[in-house]
């Protein structure tokens, strides 16, 4: 849709605590791929979260939407955001951030690899989740903080389900189905939230008019947490509300090794979009070059694979190929994955073995 470019600016926002490792890790996957496919990339450093904050007085400074918004696309680690001093100026960029640039659908891929730990081989499903709206109180975007206290024993939490935000996150997962096995299954309770639930669902089914060729099937949330367990083989690409979604995203990552196999994109309408990981900062294995690099190099990969195919940019389609090529030779052996998946490799290590596994020089 937009003409083609040839190169991609791309923002690198560390994060907190794990966040200085993985992202770099992630920036140093995506620049030896990039090198061989012959991708031009500009790299730009936004500093966001507590260093931010030390050094520049804010974890968001000044500039940075303008910043961003001038960009193809970023990568953003990990925010700290419940230890940060409770000062104005110590804000959680993600909500800001996702609202801003109208990143509504949260796509969250749940793969098995042998050997790592999977309780299941073969899963292979995308879950979409709404990014915007529901129940998230920050992220409230109708009710401001969208919860309230009319008296001291009682309070009310206010989630927000529009036709709009529903019908943008059911498109968003309609045309990632049509990629892939072309069935879509939409999760919601609308047996019980019959207004919010059932509006949700009718928006996703006058989206399906335009996708004829995808099946569509609906699953009630509790049976899907049971399903995911039993028989997560059985789907391919899943759309629901923002905490559902949240849920079920974290038990989709159980399922295949935990948070560290767990890749996020946030994607809007537009061609910007955000590599973010699922896990937190994790500040239990900080500094300790244990984290597993996975999600935040796969959300990385995401995010090239994306760019690629929105701006008819070969060389960047090309560039996720070759990074998922080194993923999958360094998860396939024990000594170049982290402790987390059964192995017994330092991040570093993992880091060189998916370089190795690349075939490029690290
Ligand atoms: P948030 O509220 O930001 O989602 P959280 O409370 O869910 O944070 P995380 O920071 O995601 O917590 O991590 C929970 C635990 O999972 C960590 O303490 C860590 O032990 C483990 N973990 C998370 N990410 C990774 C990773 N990339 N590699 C290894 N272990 C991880
Ligand atoms: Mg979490």
């Amino acid at each position: 849709q937009t003409a083609t470019k040839d190169h991609l600016r791309i923002g690198v926002l560390e994060g907190d605590d794990i966040g200085h490792e993985v992202v770099p890790a992630s920036v140093q996957i995506a620049k030896a791929a990039a090198a061989v496919t012959g991708l031009k990339i500009e790299w730009v450093d936004v500093p966001i979260g507590r260093r931010a904050l030390d050094q520049l007085g804010h974890t968001m400074p000044e500039g940075t939407l303008e910043t961003l918004g001038g960009l193809d696309g970023w990568i953003l680690g990990p925010i700290g955001h419940r230890e940060y001093p409770k000062v104005p100026e110590a804000i959680n960029p993600h909500p800001i951030l996702r609202k801003r640039f109208d990143l509504f659908a949260n796509v969250r891929p749940t793969r098995s690899f042998p050997d790592i730990g999977c309780l299941h081989d073969d899963i292979d499903m995308v879950i979409v989740r709404e990014n915007n709206e529901g129940f998230q109180p920050d992220r409230n975007v109708v009710m401001g903080s969208g919860e309230f206290r009319p008296t001291h024993d009682v309070t009310i939490s206010v989630r927000v389900i529009t036709v709009e935000g529903s019908s943008k996150v059911a498109r968003a997962a309609f045309e990632i189905a049509r990629a892939r096995k072309k069935r879509l299954t939409l999760v919601h309770k609308n047996t019980v939230y019959k207004l919010g639930c059932g509006m949700f669902v009718d928006s996703c089914y006058e989206v399906a008019k335009d996708f004829p060729d995808v099946t569509v099937d609906e699953v009630i949330v509790d049976t899907m947490a049971m399903r995911l367990v039993r028989d997560p083989q059985s789907f391919d690409t899943i759309v629901t509300t923002n905490m559902f979604g949240d849920i079920l995203t974290d038990e989709a990552a159980g399922l295949v090794g935990g948070l560290g196999m767990a890749p996020g994109l946030c994607i809007g309408r537009g061609s910007i979009a955000m590599a973010q990981a699922t896990h937190g900062s994790a500040p239990d294995i900080a500094g300790k070059n244990i984290a597993n690099p996975f999600a935040m190099i796969e959300s990385t990969r995401m995010l090239f694979d994306w760019l690629g195919r929105r701006h008819g940019l070969e060389s960047a389609v090309q560039a996720s190929e070759l990074m998922k090529q080194g993923i999958d030779a360094a998860l396939s052996d024990p000594a170049t994955r982290t402790p987390d998946i059964r192995g017994t490799a330092s991040q570093s290590q993992m880091i060189e073995g998916i370089l190795a596994g690349m075939d490029v020089p690290n």
